[in-house]
């Protein structure tokens, strides 16, 4: 029996990996959960789940949650709050495995100590790779234990890995959507509404993650997730534009070969994969090779998604411009999200604040984070001043 705790238990990630478990009932148990602030939401989860420990974003969140767990007789339920709660669900002694699916680097701490504490880790959060790669992925070393991708395309380079030997890749290939303005000409970009930028052609996400697919800043974290994970150089991870989403990821070896995983668009079958490496076990998530009847591929437009651009830059410089890449990301889009800003100003949000981040490579997650919250700043300031078009 495997023992799970979620970072994120209430979000997409979070919900599809309960189904997994709920599934899987003789395979996995539920040990501990990490919500927000969807109070409602964790309540339905703590009654049906009784976790050991739940934790919810605020204290105030914490003590509604705790006031009426007790008052319907289930105090043996935890309830803590804010970052050492997350940091408590993630550690908890009896978690064999920590499914990290807050959204941002709100996860980041709770992540970096479940690696610490040497859990086994299915990372979906690829914000706190971003910010943060480099000392997660040592420190996973250094504990021996694998950090296994749920992103559907990190989980498909994983699965084509296997096909042969590190020192036998040449280059990654990351598909990509394109997201929902794939052909929409740049002209019109100033107009995009929030409302057309989360109606996202094939994947049902969270908010975040669905206006990053737009920009394509999505992909570009994607990238830099990739060079982490597979220690590859950025020039040697390439996207490529596939609608379908049909074909997950692509690993071209020296030899010529190149291998791809194909599977239906549910992330489920990622998670599953994650919580049972390194075997496989049957679902029903299957995918009819009958009903493929095309598969299209194109370059990246790089001029009008300068997102995937400013990625690939962050990710040549490594440490503090990646950081501020996602926080200049995360607080351009809650703004745009809030009809702040438009969709165009996204990047240049993030290019302004990138330029203005000195170079330097963080040693600890507390240097991580006091990058992160300089960047948020400078961001933030970003938004109140007129943006140069
Ligand atoms: P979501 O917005 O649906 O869910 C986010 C979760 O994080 C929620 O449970 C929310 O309550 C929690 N959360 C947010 N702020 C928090 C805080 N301060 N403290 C504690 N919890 C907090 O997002 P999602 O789509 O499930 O994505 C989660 C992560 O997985 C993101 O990093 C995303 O990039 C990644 N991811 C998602 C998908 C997908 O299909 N949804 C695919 C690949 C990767
Ligand atoms: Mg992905």
């Amino acid at each position: 029996m495997k023992r799970i705790a979620i970072l994120g238990s209430t979000g997409s990630i979070g919900r599809s990996t309960l189904n997994v478990i709920e599934n899987n009932p003789e395979r996995f148990q539920l040990l501990a959960m990490a919500a927000g602030s969807n109070t409602e939401a964790a309540l339905i989860d703590a009654r049906r789940w009784k976790p050991k420990v739940l934790s919810l974003a605020s204290e105030q969140d914490a003590e509604k949650v705790r006031k009426q767990l007790k008052a319907e007789g289930l105090s043996g339920i935890e309830v803590v709050y804010g970052q050492a709660g997350t940091v408590s669900v993630a550690t908890h002694p009896e978690v064999d495995f920590v499914v990290s699916a807050i959204v941002g680097v709100a996860g980041l701490k709770a992540t970096y100590e479940a690696v610490r504490a040497g859990k086994e880790i299915g990372l979906a959060n690829k914000e706190c790779l971003v910010a943060a790669g480099e000392l997660i992925t040592a420190e996973a070393r250094r504990q021996g234990k694998p950090l296994l991708p749920i992103d559907s395309e990190h989980n498909a380079v994983h699965q084509c890995m296997r096909g042969g030997r590190m020192n036998e890749v040449e280059r990654v290939w990351l598909t990509a959507s394109g997201g929902p303005f794939l052909s929409t000409p740049k002209s019109e970009f100033e107009k995009i509404t929030v409302e057309q930028a989360l109606n996202h052609p094939t994947w049902k996400m969270g908010q975040r993650i669905t206006i990053d697919s737009a920009t394509l800043m999505n992909k570009g974290f994607e990238v830099i997730e990739a060079c982490r994970l597979f220690n590859m150089p950025p020039e040697r991870v390439s996207v490529v534009v596939h609608p379908q989403s049909t074909i997950h990821s692509l690993v071209e070896f020296n030899d010529g070969s190149i291998l791809a995983q194909l599977s239906v668009t549910d992330m489920r079958l990622p998670i599953l994969y994650a919580l049972t490496y390194p075997e496989r076990i049957s679902s029903d998530l299957r995918f009819n090779v009958l009903d493929l009847k095309r598969l299209d591929f194109c370059p990246p437009d790089l001029g009008k998604f300068p997102c995937l651009r400013l990625a690939y830059e962050a990710a040549e410089a490594g440490g503090a411009k990646t950081v501020a890449l996602n926080a200049a990301d995360e607080v351009a889009v809650a703004a745009f999200l809030k009809k702040e800003i438009g969709f165009a100003d996204i990047s240049k949000v993030v290019e302004q604040t990138i330029r203005e981040t000195s170079d330097r490579h963080p040693e600890s997650i507390e240097e991580v984070l006091a990058i992160d919250a300089e960047a948020r700043n400078l961001a933030g300031r970003k938004l109140v001043q007129p943006l140069t078009r």
